[in-house]
């Protein structure tokens, strides 16, 4: 069988390794054994010597490629000038140039503030508190199939598997779930439908009527894109309509782009896609290309409201992060990357629709935006045999959901990238049914 590392340049590998006694050999539960140990833009070398393609992009995080050398000089300039000073307590001047620069990205009504954190848990988490404080109500909402995260009140908005919660209750109080909106394909027929009254009859005639009064709810989080439920694109009607119900109960309406933002849907905030305009943003995973930095972004009267200590971090922002994070936006801007996310996403999606359609006894569903793209499996069973034997052949993608595999490459993926992943794709898919 060819394998991917003929085609790639780099370091020759050893033999690929034996993922089967790999897996079966008792080390700690991973998706696969893979052993990264360095990587370029969107190549992966792992402890044997052996190349990946990688469309994880380290789960759609290495934005601008692994180890992009602007981001690289970036982090190594600042980690000689200042690692740390606390910005929570301080002044930090490059603290404040990167919230600017997210601020004056963010599809936010009116003057915008950003606060920094380390990772996509602690955005969520303050993007919680801030909606409880500036609103003084208690009730918070996100959908079934949502992923926020894993601290308490991230992990208690996040419905998207039980394996999420099971063993860990009790959980924050005042959390609500409803129904996401509906994408599917009737399998029969191959015909997708939308549906967007399951949640808003949910909303309005069960939960507002019967569990909470709208008045006492101070937010609904929501992903534009679900990600880890299983990349599930929403009509852009469906977000107008939650824009109106929050505008009706004075309800503010949070979009959580840890996975969808920075640019992965060809746009920097795939909530842009809609024209629904959040009160409150939250980004982490590709806003600086693999160092930890979170952010969640608000309409500047809702941050101002929070006094002196309401709330803070010793390293959210740190110096490092943040020239990272600076780097990551210049060059998504100097390369073109929204385009490229764009151009690759469209060929990649064809790429993968004929895979379907000539499989659709094993594929049920191509769906995305972007370098966004989920292949929905007919079983669980088929989408992990699928991702192991590609991984096999040295392409690197993931599940989520209960049976899709997500393909989501850097942002600097390539033409020629895509064409080699479509081919050990497509060969993986001819093969996964035996
Ligand atoms: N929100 C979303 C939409 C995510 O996809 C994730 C991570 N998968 C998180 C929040 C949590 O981010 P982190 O792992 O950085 O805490």
């Amino acid at each position: 069988m060819p394998d991917v590392r003929t085609e790639l340049p780099g370091p020759a590998g050893r033999a690929i390794i034996d993922a089967d006694a790999a897996v079966t050999s008792g080390s700690l539960p991973r998706a696969y054994p893979l052993v990264p140990r360095r990587a370029y833009g969107s190549v992966v070398e792992d402890a044997d010597g052996n190349l990946f393609l990688d469309c994880n992009a380290g789960i759609a995080v290495t934005s601008t490629g692994h180890c992009h050398p602007a981001v690289v000089a970036a982090v190594t300039a600042q980690a000689t000038e200042l690692l740390h000073y606390s910005a929570s307590d301080f002044y930090l001047p490059i603290y404040s140039r990167m919230c600017s620069a997210l601020a004056a990205t963010a599809p936010i009504d009116g003057p915008v503030r950003a606060f920094l954190t380390n990772s996509g848990a602690e955005a969520v988490e303050g993007a919680m508190k801030l909606a409880r404080y500036a609103t003084g109500r208690p009730y918070v909402i996100s959908f079934f199939g949502a992923f926020h995260g894993r601290t308490y009140g991230a992990m208690t908005l996040t419905a998207s598997k039980a394996k999420y919660h099971k063993g860990f209750g009790p959980l924050v109080p005042g959390v609500l779930h409803a129904p996401y909106a509906f994408n599917r394909v009737d399998p029969d027929t191959g015909a997708r439908s939308h549906d967007e009254e399951e949640t808003f009859d949910y909303l309005e005639n069960t939960l507002f009527r019967y569990q909470v009064p709208p008045s006492e709810v101070a937010a609904i989080f929501v992903e534009p894109v679900q990600g880890e439920g299983g990349y599930i694109v929403p009509h852009a009607a469906w977000l107008a309509r939650l824009r109106s119900l929050c505008d009706k109960y004075g309800i503010l309406l949070v979009a959580d782009e840890v996975q969808s933002g920075m640019g992965r849907t060809g746009r920097m905030w795939a909530i842009e896609y809609s024209g629904v305009r959040p009160d409150i943003l939250i980004s982490a995973k590709g806003i600086a290309s693999g160092l930890p930095l979170g952010a969640f972004m608000a309409r500047a009267p809702l941050m101002e409201k929070w006094g002196a200590g309401a709330h803070g971090s010793t390293y959210g922002g740190s110096p490092v992060p943040c020239a990272a994070g600076l780097a990551t936006l210049s060059v998504i801007e100097s390369e073109g990357l929204l385009a490229n996310a764009t151009e690759q996403g469209e060929f990649l999606m064809s790429g993968l629709r004929e895979i379907w359609a000539e499989h659709p006894k094993t594929v049920t569903d191509v769906r995305g935006v972007g370098l966004m793209i989920g292949v929905e499996f007919r079983s669980a069973e088929l989408a992990e045999r699928v991702q192991l034997r590609a991984f096999e052949r040295g392409l690197l993608v993931l599940e989520c959901g209960e049976s899709t595999i997500r393909v989501s490459p850097p942002l600097v993926f390539t033409r020629e990238q895509a064409t080699t992943a479509l081919r050990i794709f497509a060969e993986v898919v001819n093969s996964a049914g035996t």
